[in-house]
């Protein structure tokens, strides 16, 4: 896998052993699901069970689909010992669950507000929590860059490991892709299971003056959407939920997707000719 890595990627960030927990160092025996297992069933629901492929809205080539929680499309290859996937990621894990269950099932969140507070998610120990969550971000990340061939620098490790406050060279946001927002009220329109679960391409990051400086990808839940900048050089860690209790997620069309789009690419409202 390493040897496909394109030349750009600096050498010291070359995964050296892929056969390593990117974590620990230990062997990599475990794969972690790049969804939980509790999001799949939740925004399935019923309609996996049938057997039935979700729905992407087209004109994008970031979506994949996925058709069950035990698909293996959902998870990253062997990049994790059973013990990091497992007892040392559980805090993360389910500070994650309690996370999506609350977005999943209040749907305000995302259609009326664009926003949340993390008090109301996790109380009044909403700040560990919260390290927490990011930690389960930073894991997923991490898996996404060992599976491609990039080593997780120690700094981001020793902050997984309880050090430090902001992720150390991530850039992480958290935003409602009002595509996938329409997509969903479409679906339900048509009585339909709201499904997907999707997982960016993971490509290069460039900078305002061209320097090739990071590599980027975003993954998400229904219209949730968690935007991640993976900076080789730069450490200081940037996101748009560390401010405060109150978090304002960004909303966004995709590109080249705009409103309506969902009607117009349903096949039921234009009797089969999408
Ligand atoms: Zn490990
Ligand atoms: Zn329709």
């Amino acid at each position: 896998m390493t040897s496909q890595l394109p030349s750009w990627i600096p050498s010291h960030l070359q995964r050296a052993r892929p056969d390593q927990c990117w974590w620990c160092g230990g062997l990599a025996d475990s794969r972690e699901h790049r969804h939980k297992k509790s999001d799949v069933v939740g925004t399935f629901g019923k309609a996996w069970m049938r057997g039935q492929v979700v729905r992407v809205v087209n004109g994008s080539s970031y979506l994949g689909q996925v058709q069950g929680p035990n698909s293996d499309t959902l998870k990253f290859a062997k990049v994790l010992c059973a013990n990091c996937n497992n007892s040392r990621s559980q805090p993360f894990d389910a500070a994650y669950e309690t996370f999506s269950r609350y977005v999943r099932t209040n749907s305000r969140v995302g259609e009326e507000y664009f926003s949340f507070k993390f008090s109301n998610i996790y109380g009044s120990d909403w700040r560990n929590e919260r390290e927490a969550l990011v930690r389960y971000f930073v894991k997923a990340i991490g898996c996404r860059l060992a599976e491609d061939g990039l080593q997780t620098p120690k700094a981001v490790i020793d902050f997984l490991d309880g050090s430090g406050k902001r992720a150390p060279h991530l850039n992480m946001e958290m935003g409602v892709n009002l595509a996938k927002l329409e997509m969903g009220k479409h679906m339900k329109f048509h009585g339909e299971e709201e499904g997907s679960l999707w997982l960016g391409d993971h490509g290069p990051w460039v900078d305002n003056a061209g320097a090739l400086v990071g590599t980027w990808s975003f993954f998400g839940f229904q219209w949730f959407t968690l935007t991640w900048v993976f900076f080789f050089d730069r450490v200081r860690g940037r996101s748009n939920f560390y401010n405060s209790d109150k978090v304002e997620m960004n909303q966004f069309w995709p590109p080249g997707i705009a409103a309506g789009d969902a009607e117009r690419a349903c096949t039921v409202c234009n009797h089969g000719h999408p």
